[in-house]
């Protein structure tokens, strides 16, 4: 998501006629896009924007800050680092084009920190720099509470794209020839066309999949609770949808979950998991786990090992607990000391590197189309991901110059590892050269 923001804030700038350059050093104006989901991500900002003063090639540089440690740590940003003239806030990119041209008049302490847009951010000059694979907001900001997620303090609330906006956007981007779309939201289910066509996420969805040159769609993040059946249906009824859900669950103790205020139960979860069990084409399950909540006993840490073991997931991305400002669990502190959210999460890592790699072994000998990448010169393999997201690292007659990037080809599989598969081009290549 932060990715296609610069993308966004990046296409602004060269619509207003600014030129982008290799490093921060020789830039007349430096903007920092940051993060501020996890870990001491304000330290390691002011740390940053440190150095970009330190290399300054100019003198005359102008510094912003973007994004959600700028809207977490608002003006407070000018007091600790001077050099900074614009903090914009991810909720505020709208306003970036205004804030834009106060700086370029020689403002200081220019700010875009409001919380109360209505608007998503769109504009029609984002600069993508993949040719084939897209990413397409549909919706930005949450109205969840999640008890350790600072996303509702530095996104805002909820605000859904036109579908109509969105079906021009994809349509736009198919004839650019991109094949590839990844719709994105902080809660993509919750999706809500606001014009009176009124499309849920599912509807959204299937009209994506249905745009002529669309051969792949994707989608992230999913929440349980607004996760529902038509989504798994409507991926049955439309080949382009690929068949790979990301659904975290966090912790698979209902205990845990009651306290993160998820609202939904391990059993609520479980039967969203068995729709996509039923599908048609295999679904793969990714999800993200959060270890070391407050509060967190060995007991519950059994339990989502039990989850994992239930659900067979492809993938997991596993995140050691981190208190995060205004947040409802700060005040329950940080409990479970770093050490033992370590061994934890090892623990958990362990366990899903055992499935991955029996799950893997099952593409063994199978044959599936992949959408490759890039070509790796320490390996002399391209890189490809398939429907299910599993990354193939495939060998090709034509080597490096075969040039396959952005093209469909099948590959047969022959060997597979914990993180990714092994196999060798079978078959034409389809689709544009990038
Ligand atoms: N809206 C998405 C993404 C949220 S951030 C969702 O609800 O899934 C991505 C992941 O970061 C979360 O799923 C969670 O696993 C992790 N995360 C968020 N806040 C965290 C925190 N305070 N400490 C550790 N992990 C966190
Ligand atoms: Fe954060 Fe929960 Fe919203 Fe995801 S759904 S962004 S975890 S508050």
């Amino acid at each position: 998501m932060n990715v296609h923001d610069s993308e966004k804030v990046i296409g602004t700038l060269r619509e207003r006629g600014y030129l982008q350059v290799p490093t921060a050093e020789e830039a007349g104006l430096v903007l920092y896009n940051t993060c501020s989901i996890r870990d001491k991500a304000e330290q390691k900002v002011f740390n940053k924007l440190q150095n970009f003063k330190k290399g300054a090639k100019k003198g005359n540089q102008v510094f912003g800050v973007l994004g959600c440690v700028a809207q977490q740590e608002g003006e407070k940003i000018f007091d600790r680092a001077p050099h900074v003239s614009l903090v914009v806030g991810s909720a505020s990119y709208t306003k970036f084009p205004e804030l834009l041209v106060q700086i370029e008049q020689g403002g200081r302490r220019v700010t875009g920190l409001s919380l109360d847009t209505d608007e998503a951010f769109d504009t029609p000059y984002t600069r993508r720099d993949n040719p084939y694979r897209a990413f397409v907001t549909i919706i930005e900001g949450c109205d969840k509470n999640c008890s350790y997620c600072v996303v509702p303090f530095t996104r805002g609330p909820e605000r859904s794209r036109t579908a109509d906006s969105v079906i021009d956007e994809v349509r736009r981007l198919a004839d650019l020839g991109y094949t590839e779309i990844t719709l994105l939201g902080q809660n993509v289910n919750s999706y809500r066309d606001p014009s009176p066509k009124g499309w849920d996420f599912a509807d959204c969805l299937e009209q994506v999949g249905l745009v002529n040159g669309i051969r792949r769609v994707r989608f992230t993040t999913s929440h349980p609770r607004d996760f529902t059946k038509s989504i798994v249906e409507a991926i049955d009824a439309t080949p382009s949808l690929c068949n790979h859900i990301h659904l975290p669950v966090q912790s698979g103790s209902n205990r845990i979950l009651d306290g993160m205020q998820r609202l939904y139960t391990r059993e609520q979860y479980l039967e969203r998991i068995g729709w996509m069990k039923a599908a048609k084409r295999p679904m793969a399950i990714t999800t993200d786990i959060i270890v070391g909540f407050p509060g967190e006993t060995d007991q519950d840490i059994a339990d989502t090992l039990a989850l994992l073991d239930e659900v067979q997931y492809d993938a997991i991305f596993n995140f050691k607990y981190s208190p995060r400002p205004n947040t409802p669990a700060l005040v329950l502190g940080d409990q479970i000391p770093e050490e033992e959210k370590g061994r934890r999460h090892m623990q958990v890592q362990e366990r899903q590197r055992m499935i991955q790699i029996q799950n893997n072994a099952n593409y063994v000998g199978e044959t599936y189309e992949v959408h490759a990448e890039f070509f790796n010169l320490a390996t002399g393999q391209w890189v490809g991901k398939t429907t299910q997201h599993k990354t193939v690292n495939f060998s090709h007659p034509g080597g490096q110059g075969a040039q396959l990037q952005g093209q469909y080809l099948d590959v047969l599989v022959t060997r597979s590892g914990p993180v990714s598969l092994v196999g060798e081009a079978v078959g034409e290549a389809v689709g544009e050269a990038a």
